[in-house]
């Protein structure tokens, strides 16, 4: 086995690598989403954006990737590589790495992303910084890998500067998902992997879907209605789904509503759960601490409903609305429902004090 971080100069390792996850098909947003911010590193860096695609006949794939923005796509075709399984994807990513060289390898925080990250990181011994929310380039070249650090109440800059690759795990919608140019031409290189039965840790004896009750995801979704510890009762959610559907929404919350049991922890927005960039995120009972901002900041537009006027979630608001929620979210509800049965004189106006 070659260290190629100890045998190999890091002047050797050019290019910047995005891992390509993939479903049914298509692109995972969050790869999408990299290659976007792998395009922008790749430029300061002034060398090749690549995307390594590993799956069972993904050509097809492969070439809509480099509409995306990347300069090539290294794909390894296999039926063993079909779906996702550690010990495959590690043992390939890993013969690749050390054969090409790049200087900086990105990955989807997903739990797949996650998993060939921290792999890779022991084999290939070198850093892996996860859930970066930010990159930039220091002085010297390293890529500045930014990431929250003390519960989120700072960022931290980590640079890998004696080894190579540098490694980075993003969570899906950090980052901008760029257009897709179909006109976009670049290169579509085979490799081939040895793989062997040793190779594979797990056999496939099924697969099947989750699918997630309730319909519409956070992540997924133009509108998030999102509740917090303010809704005091987990009975009080059925009355944000109700504003979420009439939105054509989804609904999300706090760490400290799922903490009580209230919500599962998938609907969970922040620094430990999910990061949203919807159209409209209407935040209901939430105080707006820092690990929550973490996850919503980003939205476009960000209706706070609060009884605490000083509550800190008002300061990053469009909209706030000072009162009870219970009296709020009912009555948004009550003019939702005129204005969808399209009577005339429907009230538009919610009657809380604004912020
Ligand atoms: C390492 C770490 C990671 C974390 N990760 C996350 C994370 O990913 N996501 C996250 O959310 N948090 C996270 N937290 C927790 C975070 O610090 C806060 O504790 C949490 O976000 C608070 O949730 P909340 O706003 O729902 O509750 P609270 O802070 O208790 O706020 C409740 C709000 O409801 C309002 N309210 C009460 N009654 C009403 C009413 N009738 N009408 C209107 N408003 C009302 C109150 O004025 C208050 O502002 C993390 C913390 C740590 C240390």
């Amino acid at each position: 086995m070659t260290d190629v971080h100890v045998l190999e100069d890091k002047s050797h390792f050019h290019g910047v690598w995005v891992f390509l996850e993939h479903r049914r098909q298509g692109l995972r947003d969050v790869s999408v989403q990299l290659i976007g911010e792998g395009r922008r590193i790749s430029d300061l860096r002034n060398t090749v954006l690549t995307g390594v695609l590993l799956g069972n006949r993904v050509d097809v794939l492969a070439t809509y990737a480099l509409g995306y923005g990347l300069d090539r796509v290294i794909v390894v075709d296999d039926p063993l590589l079909e779906i996702y399984r550690s010990r495959p994807y590690a043992q390939v990513m890993a013969q690749l790495i050390r054969r090409h060289k790049p200087e900086i390898v990105l990955y989807g925080a997903s739990k797949n992303g996650r998993d060939l990250g921290g792999r890779l990181h022991a084999i290939l011994e070198t850093g892996l910084a996860a859930d970066c929310v930010k990159f930039d380039i220091d002085a010297e070249g390293n890529l500045d890998m930014i990431r929250p650090s003390f519960g989120g109440k700072s960022l931290a800059h980590i640079l890998c500067k004696k080894h190579r690759p540098q490694m980075a795990s993003v969570r899906r919608n950090v980052f901008i998902a760029p257009p897709h140019d179909p006109s976009r031409t670049g290169e579509v290189v085979h490799e081939s992997v040895e793989l062997g039965p040793s190779d594979v840790d797990a056999t496939l004896v099924d697969f099947q879907e989750f699918v997630r009750e309730g319909g519409l995801r956070p992540e997924e979704a133009d509108v998030v209605v999102s509740g917090g510890y303010g809704l005091r009762d987990p009975k009080a959610f059925a009355m944000l789904q109700e504003l979420a559907d009439l939105l054509g929404g989804a609904i999300a919350a706090s760490r400290k509503a799922v903490d009580s049991g209230w919500v599962p922890k998938m609907l969970q927005v922040g620094q430990t759960g999910m990061t949203v960039r919807p159209k409209l995120y209407l935040a209901v009972g939430i105080s707006g601490a820092v690990q929550h901002l973490a996850g919503m900041q980003e939205s476009k537009k960000i209706v706070v409903i609060n009884i605490d006027p000083k509550a800190p979630l008002f300061e990053i608001a469009d909209y706030g609305i000072v009162g009870d929620l219970f009296e709020v979210v009912p009555e948004m509800i009550g003019q939702l429902k005129v204005l969808k049965a399209g009577a005339s004189g429907a009230r538009t106006a919610v009657p809380a004090a604004a912020h």
